[in-house]
């Protein structure tokens, strides 16, 4: 963890070519062959210190999955758009730039990106994080290459669902301005096209005391979403045929809402939830 974050420094400090020089594969976990059929080896989740990354459109769940894997798994969730969203929410002198963009649809430069995660791995890196579930990052094929070159992802999950599912969890995404968590209004049942199953999900309501507080990000209007649609399969399409070369890519079809999914997305993983519930007990 202490190499990544050293180098993704030297990486976002250094002009372009000079990220080539950066040494190759410094972590601790040796890269897994997971080649056609990719199933991680069924191991006592906890103190593996994993390093995989989760790729998806906007709204797929990427947040949601990714913060559940990250507490079975005691590794940190590092989600780039929360990092950008709390420089947004600062008065540092990226905010007004960083708005533009994000409000604009469009990607924060790789640049600006790297310096904002390398800062979160150093503060991590502080209090003894090692491991990590990456959520948004990388996004381009450049950010892939940046990071193949300071470490060695085990594993890429990818989280799918229709565009039109999509749109409709954006539109109904709420988060509560006070804790801080994700909920979502949109009742969804969509039929499915060309021999796919039809998709359901529940509404995912607050409690009733974040009922007053919730508020919708600037960016899940529907003219942006359909922008950050778009920018994804142009910028970041390329990062799952990337990672899909490589043999490291777990393409997830998401069958429904949490209840459905999480089940599912476990047993592709080769993991068992209850395997948390006795090392946390233990
Ligand atoms: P989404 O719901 O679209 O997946 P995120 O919450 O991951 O959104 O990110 C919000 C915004 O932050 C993005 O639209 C983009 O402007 C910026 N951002 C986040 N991660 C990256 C990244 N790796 N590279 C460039 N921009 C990023």
């Amino acid at each position: 963890m202490a190499a990544v974050t050293r180098l993704f420094r030297s990486s976002s400090s250094s002009s372009s070519s000079a990220m080539f020089c950066i040494r190759r594969s410094l972590s601790t976990a040796a890269a897994t062959e997971l080649k056609s059929q990719i199933c991680p080896p069924r191991v006592d989740p906890k103190g593996r210190n994993v390093q995989w990354v989760f790729l998806g459109c906007p709204g797929v769940g990427k947040g949601t999955y990714a913060s559940r894997l990250s507490a079975l798994l005691g590794v940190p969730h590092i989600a780039t758009g929360d990092l950008v969203r709390e420089e947004l929410s600062s008065s540092g002198p990226l905010s007004k730039q960083l708005a533009d963009i994000v409000n604009q649809g469009k990607l924060v430069s790789d640049e600006i990106i790297i310096n904002l995660l390398s800062k979160r791995l150093e503060v991590g890196e502080a209090k003894g994080e090692s491991g990590f579930i990456l959520d948004g990052f990388p996004r381009t094929v450049r950010q892939a290459e940046i990071l193949d070159e300071v470490t060695d992802i085990e594993l890429v999950v990818n989280l799918k669902l229709p565009e039109n599912v999509l749109l409709e969890k954006c539109l109904g995404r709420r988060i509560c301005s006070q804790c801080g968590k994700n909920f979502n209004v949109a009742s969804i049942n969509v039929k499915g096209e060309n021999g796919n199953p039809d998709i359901s999900m529940a509404p995912l309501l607050p409690p009733s005391h974040c009922v007053s507080k919730l508020i919708t990000r600037s960016d899940d209007t529907e003219t942006i979403v359909r922008e950050r649609l778009r920018v994804y399969n142009d910028k970041s399409q390329p990062v799952e045929d990337f990672y899909r070369g490589q043999g490291k890519l777990l393409e997830f079809d998401l069958p429904g809402g949490i209840p459905e999914s999480w089940p599912k997305l476990l047993e592709a993983l080769n993991l068992d939830e209850n395997d948390d519930k006795q090392s946390a007990t233990a």
